[in-house]
């Protein structure tokens, strides 16, 4: 199918499931560049028992096999930040959610599908009341962030307080440990698709029910298929244990590669393990530096 009639086709089906208008998309050529961290060789303080991120990057710079620059771990495209500009005006049909599932069958090679598939599953989204107790009590949901054509996606548990008030996933304070991990491993995050298990928050950050995991499995699932990562990693064990249908502790899964939809999946803490328990960051670490040679990045 030509890319016109593809547009068309994709239009079409947009406007049948309620999306008036789709937000304007740039898309940037600039090549990959090493993070300003790693620039800088400022690293952060991410890995525990001796093993700092600083000394990391420094020694990156130092070691021929270690990289300074970062592999082509984004297809250009500007992330996906906010529903906002969407007028949806009946995404809550019920047909809507297998009308978008029925046009992600045929439209997922190229950047500006992707991004809009992500829009309209989005709207789709931020109307779902399949779990009564999470829809009466979020602010909003909070969808998937990033770039749609990232090779890498994150998956966390559920949104938090701040991500609940900002709408986007892992902006809390462990999110911010996150962004320095991120950054130590010479990555930016902007260049990764990073979602959780659940849409919205549960109330006082109580772990996920099985049936709400189930009831929001759908929206991930479609994520993951939007995006098409080559990578994901699952941080702590809501997200490895529903994404991989296990039932072992993370710390019985983690520092392995599993597959799922074709992606490599590697599991490891989640941030906010990492804040209560500060001596699981080597561990962490370690994880990070198994998963960022299999992307030909020899961390130290
Ligand atoms: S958690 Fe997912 S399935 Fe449940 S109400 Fe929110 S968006 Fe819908």
């Amino acid at each position: 199918m030509n890319s016109k009639r593809a547009i068309a086709q994709l239009l079409k089906h947009l406007s049948g499931v309620g999306v008036t208008h789709v937000p304007r998309v740039e898309f940037p050529k600039t090549p990959i560049q090493k993070t300003e961290a790693a620039s800088r060789g400022s690293g952060v303080s991410v890995a525990a028992g001796g093993v700092a991120a600083k000394d990391v990057t420094k020694a990156g710079r130092k070691s021929p096999k270690a990289a300074t620059t970062v592999p082509e771990l984004r297809r250009p495209t500007s992330g996906l930040r906010s529903v906002e500009e969407l007028q949806v005006t009946d995404a809550n049909r019920p047909e809507a959610l297998a009308e978008v599932q029925e046009l992600l069958k045929r439209e997922l090679n190229d950047s500006r599908h992707k991004q809009e598939a992500l829009c309209s599953l989005a709207a789709v989204v931020a109307k779902c009341r399949r779990c009564n107790e999470l829809a009466t009590t979020r602010k909003q949901t909070v969808f998937g962030v990033g770039d749609p054509n990232a090779r890498i996606m994150f998956i966390g548990e559920a949104p938090g307080a701040d991500e609940d008030s900002q709408g986007e996933p892992f902006v809390g304070e462990a999110g911010q440990l996150l962004n320095k991990i991120v950054a130590a491993c010479h990555l930016r995050r902007e260049d990764i698709y990073i979602c959780n298990i659940l849409c919205c928050r549960p109330p006082g950050n109580r772990n996920p029910l099985p049936q709400e995991a189930s009831n929001c499995r759908e929206y991930l699932d479609a994520q993951i298929q939007i995006v098409q990562p080559e990578y994901i990693i699952c941080w702590g064990a809501v997200a490895a244990q529903n994404l991989l249908n296990e039932t072992r502790a993370v710390g019985k899964l983690r520092r392995q590669f599993f597959t799922h939809n074709g992606a490599k999946v590697m599991c490891t803490y989640h941030p906010s393990y990492l804040l209560r328990n500060p001596s699981a960051k080597k561990e962490v670490w370690e994880d990070l530096k198994f998963f960022m040679l299999d992307l030909g990045v020899e961390l130290q």
